[in-house]
């Protein structure tokens, strides 16, 4: 057993990992002291060599790694001796490991000699980062996670915990069992799972989290609730933005779109409270205001002393497993290595000294967004993108695949052979996946974790720190990158910290800098600061002491503005988009395990009843925007704020074409940060006009190309799911499917043109090995059912004959399940809570659902709730 780190979520949880793909929560890690969410413990599904790249690709075919190096080299090197250094670039990502990131950072802005390398944590934390650096002088995050079991009150702002951050709720949840005076607020435009059991939620306008903050340091100030030991600037500046937008409650509440009653309780709360966490991810940083939002948070903190003590601070959480790692290296265009800044005077030439770099970058360089804005412009003719799919994840994300389709140069580096990216690709390298890869994460509390490979290196896939190192040295800086392996790096980024430090910078590992090779294999979860000499504090400010040239933070005056593209008569609706409870990213590892997709099968979209006009509860839905569109599967959720639709970011041309919401994002950036805008894109929705409506279950997958609407997903092992709908004829459709299928032969066929159903089905041996269904409308048989037949070795007559008809003889259909660990569904808790189940607890005792990594339990929290609201007299 290995001990590692899980690869998904910015909580950093430790892992207990075999090479038999068995997988434990690490007791000793003290991210999760043992815990696991659901996409960590289906870790061990993930680890198939199915679609994985396992040799270098130059146009498609096989190539041998030299040959490939030496073509990157060489275009990379001819690009810059004909159009200067910022017209090559490289785009990154949070997954990378944090010696990976060091050696691309080194190679781009030290030896390329261009700003030109971003990280997809720009879509993710670059507002937390422009917040911090303004703040506290230093991109900084204060609070540890135990500050969150300390609160007495914790502010959730713009974060879905409980499906994003799963352990941490977790372990929030478990907190407030210990101590029930502990009080949690919401604040989301929409009602998430995270509001499972909050004392307040605050349902707020989107895009107005700077009003609402705004009216609260106003609120403060009034009452007298500062602590002047902060000695922060800026105070008074900062409450003038503040009462232009929220001078009082009711101007707040009337603003951000609330109950004014409900904002003068968390405001009351607020300053009543010392301990209190405002915990904060992606709702506040994807935002054309996500740095002011970021600090209007911080104001608030700043203003109450309520930071650096146990329990008390503004935290930021990441979405990424080494978001963090990408921030300490310096691996975003607008910042150098170790917390080092290009305009802080002296600060490059210490990197230039260190890394012996005569040509380092001296300007920052492209972020996400203008990246490929300049791919597109040919500005940028060579690219070399490393672990992540911008042609899916960007917003506008069309116009990102047309601007590589047309790039001179892109290299994609990754595990996975195809992918909406890597499929635009001239080269394409191997890369190491979890499990086989070794190195460091940080995570959201700044704990530095190894990932251990457990797992041997298949084919010729090779860690991506090596493969930079190749080219670097292919291009003639070999000394530069003469390491020998990931420690020989990791010491070389922990001497950079402590470099010229002397406590100027709070990133500082100095104390790591001469670790051994043994020392760095066993290394534990450790935290920063620990410089070579000094003190290394778990949390941070305690003192008010804090990284700017006079040792005080700043309060920022944060103006409220609303978001960058307004909606209008045409597009009428805000689109905010995210992640879903069992999904990570564009879906190349847990897309794999038919479980978690179990859950959430198809993309979708959430639109309050009232705002759905014609499209129908389990029906498709259009959404466009002027940029692009996308078809999703609708579900009325009471929980949205009417005016606003939400839908998950995952899908891509592999799983579900027409399921690219990107596509109908707008590309507005905050002007600091660069971050998009990824919670607030104007859309208008209208119901998909369908002709017909079908699946294919098939012991084969057939692709993505069967019908204008095609998801695509394991169902179970050796079942694949296609869910279909299309405009054209039904008769036409099924006949046109049946001929696409035909070399499989032997189809039982029924059709019933007057109801507009179709139905086939194939037997092999007596075995199901295929089923069609189309009909008029969404109303079909249950897939779970079908799919739960293709386990039996041979079909009864009456098996068969229920199979036809799309019910089963007898018995209760099966349903999606809301615990994915143990399949249970909605019915089976229901029914247990109709017994007299009244607590998670019970219902887990008697189902056994949420009893394993307990992601579920705010869902069923929420069928208690929707039992009780029923059981209520009228
Ligand atoms: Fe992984 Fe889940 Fe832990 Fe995040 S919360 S690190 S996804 S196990």
């Amino acid at each position: 057993m290995t001990r590692t780190t899980c690869p998904y979520c910015g909580v950093g949880c430790g892992v207990i990992a075999a090479a038999d793909g068995s997988v434990a929560g690490d007791r000793d890690h003290p991210a999760n002291l043992g815990r696991l969410c659901s996409k960590g413990t289906a870790l061990g599904e993930t680890i198939s060599l199915d679609g994985r790249l396992l040799y270098p690709e130059i146009g498609g075919e096989r190539a041998l790694w030299d040959t490939a190096i030496k073509l990157v080299a060489e275009k990379f090197a001819e690009t810059i001796a004909a159009h200067g250094p910022d017209s090559v670039a490289l785009y990154v990502s949070g997954q990378l490991l944090t010696e990976d990131y060091y050696a691309a950072n080194k190679f781009t802005k030290g030896f390329l000699g261009t700003g030109n390398i971003d990280s997809n944590s720009r879509l993710c934390m670059a507002s937390s980062v422009a917040g911090h650096k303004r703040a506290f002088g230093e991109d900084v995050v204060p609070c540890t996670y135990e500050d969150l079991e300390l609160a007495d009150l914790i502010v959730l702002v713009g974060s879905n915990l409980a499906w994003c951050h799963p352990v941490i709720f977790q372990r929030i949840v478990a907190a407030r069992v210990m101590r029930p005076g502990m009080r949690v607020v919401v604040i989301d435009p929409r009602r998430t799972a995270t509001c499972e059991g909050a004392d307040l939620f605050l349902p707020l306008r989107p895009g107005s989290d700077v009003a609402l903050f705004n009216g609260l340091l106003a609120y403060l100030h009034q009452g007298g609730a500062i602590d002047q030991n902060v000695g922060a600037i800026g105070m008074e500046a900062a409450l003038a933005a503040a009462l232009e937008s929220s001078p009082d409650v009711e101007a707040t509440a009337a603003l951000c779109g609330l109950d004014a009653p409900d904002v003068a309780r968390f405001f009351e709360w607020f300053a009543t409270t010392p301990r209190v966490v405002t915990l904060f991810s992606q709702g506040v940083n994807q935002s054309s205001a996500g740095a002011d939002k970021v600090n209007a948070i911080i104001n608030v903190h700043l203003l109450t002393g309520r930071i650096g003590t146990p329990g008390a601070g503004p935290f930021s959480i990441t979405g990424q497993p080494n978001a963090m790692g990408g921030r300490e290296v310096g691996a975003l265009a607008n910042i150098l290595a170790a917390h080092l800044d290009f305009d802080r005077p002296g600060d490059p030439d210490i990197a230039r000294r260190f890394w012996n770099a005569p040509v380092l970058a001296t300007k920052p360089g492209l972020k996400a967004v203008d990246l490929f804005h300049a791919v597109a412009e040919k500005r940028v003719r060579a690219i070399w993108i490393i672990a992540t799919n911008p042609a899916v994840s960007l917003p506008e994300s069309d116009s990102v695949r047309a601007a590589l389709a047309a790039c001179d140069f892109v290299v994609v580096s990754d595990c996975v052979r195809e992918s909406d990216t890597a499929d635009l690709a001239h080269v394409r390298l191997p890369a190491l996946a979890w499990g086989e890869k070794d190195g460091t994460v940080t995570n959201s509390e700044r704990v530095i974790s190894r990932q251990r490979a457990f797992l041997p290196a298949p084919g010729e896939a090779r860690g991506d720190w090596w493969a930079i190192a190749q080219v670097a040295a292919c291009m003639g800086f070999t000394d530069a990158f003469a390491w020998s392996g990931p420690a020989d790096i990791f010491r070389e980024h922990a001497a950079l910290s402590g470099t010229a430090n002397g406590g100027r910078r709070v990133f500082d590992i100095s104390a790591l800098a001469a670790i051994s090779d043994a020392a760095y294999a066993a290394l534990p979860p450790t935290r920063w600061p620990c410089p070579a000499v000094g003190p290394s504090p778990a949390r941070l400010f305690g003192d008010f002491r804090f990284p700017t040239p006079d040792g005080r933070p700043r309060m920022v005056a944060t103006h409220f503005r609303e978001p960058a593209r307004a909606t209008s008569v045409a597009f009428p609706l805000v689109l905010m988009t995210g992640r879903v409870r069992d999904q990570w990213h564009t879906m190349t590892r847990t897309g794999k395990t038919a479980r978690l997709l179990s859950h959430l099968p198809e993309p979708y979209l959430s639109v309050h009843p009232d705002e759905a006009g014609a499209i129908a509860d389990g029906g498709l839905a259009v959404v466009e925007a002027a940029t692009g569109r996308a078809v999703l599967r609708a579900r009325h959720d009471p929980g949205m704020r009417r005016g606003a639709v939400f839908a998950p970011m995952h899908w891509t041309d592999r799983f579900c074409p027409a399921g690219r919401i990107n596509t109908a994002v707008n590309a507005a950036v905050d002007p600091l940060s660069g971050q998009p805008e990824l919670k607030h894109s104007a859309v208008r929705i209208a119901k998909f006009d369908a002709a017909w409506h079908g699946f294919l279950l098939s012991a084969e997958a057939h692709g993505t190309a069967l019908a204008p609407y095609c998801a695509v997903l394991p169902a179970a092992a050796g079942v694949w799911r296609h869910e279909l709908a299309g405009d054209d004829a039904p008769e036409a459709a099924f006949a046109r499917l049946l001929d696409l299928l035909a070399g499989d032969g032997g189809w039982t066929v029924l059709r019933d043109p007057a109801r507009g159903v179709h139905r086939a089905v194939r037997l092999e041996g007596g075995r199901l090995r295929a089923c069609l269904f189309l009909g008029p409308d969404h109303a079909l048989p249950a897939r779970d059912w079908l799919v739960g037949l293709f386990a039996l070795d041979a079909l009864s007559p009456v098996a068969r004959r229920a199979l036809l008809a799309g019910r089963p003889a007898e018995g209760a259909l099966p349903e999606p399940p809301v615990c994915v660990c143990h399949g249970v569904g909605a019915g089976v808790i229901r029914a247990a809570i109709a017994k007299g189940c009244a607590t998670v607890e019970a219902v887990g005792q008697a189902t056994k659902a949420g009893t394993n990594c307990g992601s579920c339990k705010p869902e069923i929290g929420a069928l208690l709730a929707a039992h009780e609201t029923e059981m209520e007299p009228a």
